[in-house]
């Protein structure tokens, strides 16, 4: 019989405890425990409902490209649950000069690939609709080195595409700054478009023709759940067995120990075959600090950033004055403290009463550290300002919600796969340890449950 701990309980330690208990069900011989230091199993997946509303404090949804949590839904027997996006009203405004401006048509994240839409957008001055123009005949350039995604996007299109898009849509996925990200870790297919085509533009104009083929059939952009995104955890937890699930359990330190590694939590110690470490990058390193002080400190090297949601809604007046489409962005330079607003009610219309506006409204990086230690009143106050200052919102909310996230969006780095590589070499030399979580390949909620089920594979296989 196999033993096997998991320490964490988001979504990643729940995907590989998912994984397991399929596996024990399928007679595999083998026992899992996982700890979760809270008193609730899920991390940041939580849901409320409020007034009729479905109001997401921490993910709201995830992207369908990536397969692995909609699978995991269908496998727990919520296929019905999933639901798309509302694309047909897919419009995101970027304010720009105080004024909420619709993204052009054709532009894939930065690149565009209508001339007219975006020739004709009032988003970009002269200088960069030039350099689109010119980008068009950016020479390839070996991937060799890794550079910030400001760097990569500045070098084909200039400064103000990194102001305009490249920031504000890459805060609103990390929770972090362009400056900060690695291309090659974030933005991997963009650095082997510039490799194999030089410029993006003409990368992404060869690829459109099969693009405009597969999107007769692609499914939405988001998927997520009617019932919202904690209800995918809960499903989880039900069909795990529930004497294996320890709440209240922050395990504090793990060590090799003959034939496997003991785990500790408070004075008592129990020991396992195989260990899967489904934690922050920062948590990981903590309890690590003892086996291995260099994979302690790769770990730690991964930077966090905090994040704050708040939800908000409306009356049926307000909705009506609200513009159509997903939300805005807004980018550094237009001196707010918001980062970003999706409307609810038209991305996932299932979320809202028809008589309700819903709005998430999001903070991270260093403006989430700036409002921090303010009370939930006053950091409702400041969005309510914002808001009225953007979308002329004057109106009360029937409800307000704040949601603080500390340390809980990883930002991979330049050189983020390097170090990748250095944490995987040294995890290899400590047997029967896996890793999982969104310190690694992807923060995404696919992504975690990718990596969960992938370290359990590993720690189920014997020897
Ligand atoms: C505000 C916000 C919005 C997001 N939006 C999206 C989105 O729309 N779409 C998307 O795909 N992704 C989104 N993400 C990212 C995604 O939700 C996360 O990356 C993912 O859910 C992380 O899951 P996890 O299990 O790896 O970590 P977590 O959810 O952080 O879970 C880790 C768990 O470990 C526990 N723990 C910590 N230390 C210990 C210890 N010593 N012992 C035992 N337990 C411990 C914690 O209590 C926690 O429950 C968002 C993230 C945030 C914060």
């Amino acid at each position: 019989m196999t033993r096997i701990a998991i320490i964490g309980g988001g979504i990643s330690g729940l995907s590989a405890a998912f994984e397991l208990e399929q596996q024990r069900r399928g007679g595999v011989e083998l026992e899992y425990v996982l700890y979760e230091s809270s008193s609730s199993l899920g991390g940041v997946l939580r849901t409320e409902h409020m007034d009729g509303c479905t109001v997401e404090a921490g993910p709201d949804s995830f992207v369908s490209e990536k397969p692995w949590a909609a699978d995991l839904c269908r496998e727990l027997g919520l296929g019905d649950q999933l639901i798309g996006s509302n694309d047909a009203d897919r419009k995101t405004y970027i304010l720009t000069h105080g004024r909420l401006i619709e993204m052009p048509d054709g532009l894939m994240f930065m690149v565009p690939t209508k001339i007219l839409p975006t020739g004709f957008s009032p988003l970009f001055s002269w200088k960069t609709k030039l350099r689109m123009m010119r980008e068009l005949y950016h020479p390839p350039r070996a991937a060799d080195q890794d550079e910030s995604v400001a760097v990569f996007v500045e070098r084909h299109y200039g400064p103000e595409m990194v102001d305009r898009l490249a920031d504000p849509l890459l805060s609103g996925v990390y929770g972090g700054e362009a400056a900060n990200l690695s291309v090659r870790a974030v933005l991997p297919r963009f650095a082997d478009m510039e490799r194999t085509h030089g410029s993006l533009g003409r990368a992404m104009l060869a690829a459109r023709k099969k693009m405009k083929a597969m999107r007769k059939s692609a499914p939405p952009l988001f998927t997520s759940l009617k019932s919202g995104m904690q209800y995918l955890a809960e499903t989880v937890v039900t069909y795990l067995t529930p004497e294996w699930l320890l709440k209240n359990a922050p395990v504090e330190v793990i060590e090799p120990q003959e034939g496997g590694w003991a785990v500790s939590v408070r004075a008592e110690s129990n020991h396992f075959d195989k260990v899967i470490v489904a934690l922050p990058a920062p948590a990981a390193a903590q309890i690590l600090r003892n086996v291995s002080p260099e994979l302690a400190h790769e770990l730690s090297a991964v930077q966090y950033s905090s994040s704050i949601t708040v939800g908000l809604a409306f009356d049926r007046e307000v909705r009506q004055s609200l513009p159509p489409g997903f939300g805005f962005l807004v980018p550094r330079s237009e001196g707010k403290q918001l980062l970003a607003a999706t409307f609810v009610h038209n991305k996932f219309p299932h979320r809202a009463p028809e008589d309700r506006a819903l709005l998430r409204c999001f903070f991270a990086g260093v403006n989430a550290e700036t409002v921090w230690p303010l009370s939930d009143e006053q950091i409702v106050g400041i969005v309510r300002n914002d808001l009225q200052q953007i979308l002329g919102l004057r109106a009360e909310p029937l409800f307000a919600r704040v949601y603080k996230w500390k340390s809980a969006m990883a930002q991979y780095g330049v050189r983020h796969l390097e170090r990748l590589g250095r944490i995987e070499h040294l995890r290899r030399q400590l047997p029967g340890l896996a890793l999982a979580g969104n310190a690694y390949r992807g923060i995404g909620v696919p992504d975690c449950v990718r990596s969960g089920r992938d370290a359990a594979r590993e720690a189920s296989k014997s020897g």
